[in-house]
C-alpha cells in the first residue's frame, strides 16, 4: 500500500483501515465504499488511498486507475443493482461542493423516478466571451 502519513483526513483514515467502511472494491492503490449519506441506493466514493487533495492534483496512473474502478462499479451498478443509469462526479475544492478534501469520485447508480436532481442552471454568455474562453482554454492544453 502507499505510504499515508495524512493523520487528520477523514478518508486517509478510512484508507488505513481506522474508521469502518462498507468495502466495494480495494486494491493496493484504490479503494472504493459506500457513501454514509447515499444520494441514492449504491452510492459509492472510489478514493485513491494515497492522500491527494483533489482531481486537478492527481498523478495521471491514479486519476486512470480510480475512473477504471469507477467504469467498473458503475457497470456492476446496472448489472447487479438494477440500475438505469449512472451519475459519475468529483467536486474540485470547496467552492464546487467539496466537503471531503481529499480525492474521491462520486458513483451514483440513478432509477427511474428516483428523484434525485443534479441541476446546472444554464448562463447565457456572449459570442465573444465564448470564444475568448475557447481560446484561453485551448492554448494552455
Ligand atoms: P463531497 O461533498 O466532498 O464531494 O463528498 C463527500 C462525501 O463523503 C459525502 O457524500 C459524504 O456523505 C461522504 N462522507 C463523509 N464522511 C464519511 C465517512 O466517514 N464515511 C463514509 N462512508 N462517507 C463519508
Ligand atoms: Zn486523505
Amino acid at each position: 500500500m502507499s505510504e499515508n502519513k495524512n493523520t487528520s483526513c477523514i478518508f486517509c483514515k478510512i484508507a488505513r483501515g481506522e474508521i469502518p467502511s462498507y468495502k466495494v472494491y480495494e486494491d493496493n492503490e484504490i479503494l472504493a465504499f459506500l457513501d454514509i449519506n447515499p444520494a441514492s441506493r449504491g452510492h459509492t466514493l472510489v478514493v485513491v488511498k494515497e492522500h491527494v487533495d483533489d482531481v486537478t492534483k492527481c498523478p495521471r496512473h491514479l486519476l486512470d486507475r480510480a475512473f477504471e474502478v469507477a467504469q467498473m462499479i458503475a457497470q456492476a451498478m446496472v448489472s447487479q443493482l438494477g440500475a438505469d443509469g449512472v451519475n459519475i462526479l468529483t467536486n474540485a475544492g470547496e467552492v464546487a461542493g467539496q466537503s471531503v478534501p481529499h480525492f474521491h469520485i462520486h458513483v451514483i447508480p440513478r432509477y427511474i423516478n428516483d428523484g434525485l436532481k443534479l441541476t446546472f442552471p444554464p448562463k447565457q454568455l456572449e459570442n465573444k466571451e465564448m470564444e475568448d474562453l475557447k481560446d484561453i482554454l485551448n492554448k494552455a492544453l
